[in-house]
């Protein structure tokens, strides 16, 4: 029978649950600061932010409205192809907003840059963006984030909202899979 424990499947912890939860405390303190008196809509991009949108925004003081947006720029693998559609699209109107992109990871940064542009161009106040990981690979690409968690090396993480076909999303840490997994043995 095919193991259903999660524990089995990865090989090492590289971020625990106190270092996400710990460094979320204190990007909410900066956004805090840094809104003070604005209004502010956080951006969740599905399906992936989604941890990162309930941890983060429940440590803010700031009084924010939510809403979400699904893209694809990956398949079922694990390398990105550059092409962005829009699966699900905002409910709320931009115009004039101050709009925080929360997102679990920028890789080649394709994907953001995309939605950068694609946000600015419907008027609002200000788009920034707050990232829970980054890895190197998105410093090639002239994107300013804002609120960067993590700096990891080039690997292919899971958990914490990150999957692998789906899976390993709800692990309360970030880390990386044992070869058995990929290899399907
Ligand atoms: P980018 O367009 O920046 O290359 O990739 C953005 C998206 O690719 C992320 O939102 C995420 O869904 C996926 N991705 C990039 N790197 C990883 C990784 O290491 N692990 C997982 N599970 N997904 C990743
Ligand atoms: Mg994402
Ligand atoms: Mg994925």
């Amino acid at each position: 029978m095919e193991s259903s424990d999660l524990g089995s499947d990865i090989s090492s912890v590289l971020l625990s649950e106190e270092q996400l939860q710990t460094r979320l405390g204190e990007m909410a303190e900066q956004i805090d600061r840094d809104y003070a008196g604005k209004d502010l809509l956080l951006v969740g991009v599905l399906k992936g932010a989604v941890m990162v949108m309930a941890d983060l925004s429940r440590r803010l003081e700031h009084r924010v409205q939510m809403d979400w947006m699904a893209v694809s720029s990956y398949g079922s693998g694990t390398k990105s192809s550059g092409v962005v559609r829009i699966l699900k699209d905002l409910d709320s109107d931009l115009q004039g907003r101050n709009v925080l992109i929360v997102e679990d990871i920028i890789d080649s940064g394709l994907t953001l840059s995309w939605l950068l542009s694609n946000l600015r161009s419907r008027g609002p106040e200000s788009v920034e963006i707050a990232t829970m990981l980054r890895k190197p690979e998105a410093a090639k690409v002239e994107v300013d984030v804002r609120y960067v968690g993590f700096d990891i090396p080039t690997e292919f993480v899971v958990g914490y909202g990150l999957d692998y076909a789906e899976l390993y999303r709800n692990l309360p840490f970030v880390g990386t899979l044992a070869p058995h997994v990929y290899s399907g043995s």
